[in-house]
């Protein structure tokens, strides 16, 4: 049944759920697929999500800039999946012994550093990092007009965009919109930055699609919906408390594409 046979019953079962739901909201019209109701926004992540294997520069450059901007040397390791990179370099700052107010005061700086530092080392092609079915999901997307596809990532935005570009998905994610490290340290407010750029976006016709913990707990936090896909750190049985959890893009774009967001016949 799944494409990478990585899941078996646990799959089957988030699955059962993620279908009652849907069938519900089928029930609910203008909830869900109505176009003229505005349709759904997909809020996506990056790095396990849509990417994978593309944060090893990133992270080299975030620890450069914490040398530049803070003279931070001693780099400890801290946890970063899920995290918002300003959340990740505040500790590991902490670990160099800088000051939370020190950190603080050249966090602009530090931001803009770690753009530019990674804009230096990122790989000219990240094409072969694009996580397994989400180029195929977010062409057919791109062509559904009921659809609206977006951004929630712990990235600072000049990297998440570089990243995305050189992987070549940045055109199916509009300038402006999205929401990112740089705009909130905690990724539980980010969900709803993202929605208010959308131009206030309604919380049940939005949906996220992320692989941690974190952004499960983002999405619960800002009362929306959330699809998991097992394709970064963590296994299904890890990601259970999302509304449903998918081996990979293929098997999310299955349900999604055939089940929920097939077009009307015009
Ligand atoms: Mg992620």
């Amino acid at each position: 049944m799944t494409s990478s046979g990585v899941f078996s019953a646990q799959t089957d079962i988030s699955l059962s759920a993620c279908n009652a739901a849907l069938d519900e909201s089928r029930n609910a019209p203008g909830r869900w697929r109505s176009r003229q109701n505005g349709g759904v926004l997909i809020l996506f992540d990056i790095d396990g999500t849509l990417l994978l294997r593309a944060s090893r520069e990133h992270a080299e450059a975030l620890r450069e800039a914490l040398g530049v901007v803070y003279g931070a040397r001693v780099f400890g390791r801290v946890p970063a999946a899920g995290r918002t990179d300003t959340a990740i370099a505040r500790d590991i700052a902490a670990l160099s012994g800088v000051s939370a107010e020190r950190f603080d005061s050249g966090l602009a700086e530090f931001i803009a550093s770690c753009g530019e530092l990674y804009a230096r080392r990122a790989p000219p092609t990240l094409g072969d990092r694009v996580a397994p079915g989400m180029l195929e999901l977010l062409e057919v997307l791109e062509g559904r007009p009921e659809v609206t596809c977006s951004l929630v990532t712990g990235n600072y935005e000049a990297v998440a965009r570089l990243k995305l570009e050189r992987a070549g998905l940045g055109r199916f994610f509009a300038a402006g919109q999205g929401a990112f490290g740089s705009d909130s340290e905690s990724r539980d407010l980010l969900p709803a930055i993202a929605r208010e750029r959308a131009g206030a976006w309604p919380r049940e016709r939005t949906l996220l699609v992320g692989d941690t913990p974190l952004d499960v707990a983002c999405a619960r936090a800002d009362g929306i919906r959330v699809l998991a896909v097992a394709t970064g750190n963590y296994e299904a049985r890890e990601l259970a408390e999302a509304d449903a959890v998918f081996a990979d893009g293929f098997e999310l774009a299955r349900v999604l594409l055939e089940d929920e967001l097939a077009p009307s016949p015009s």
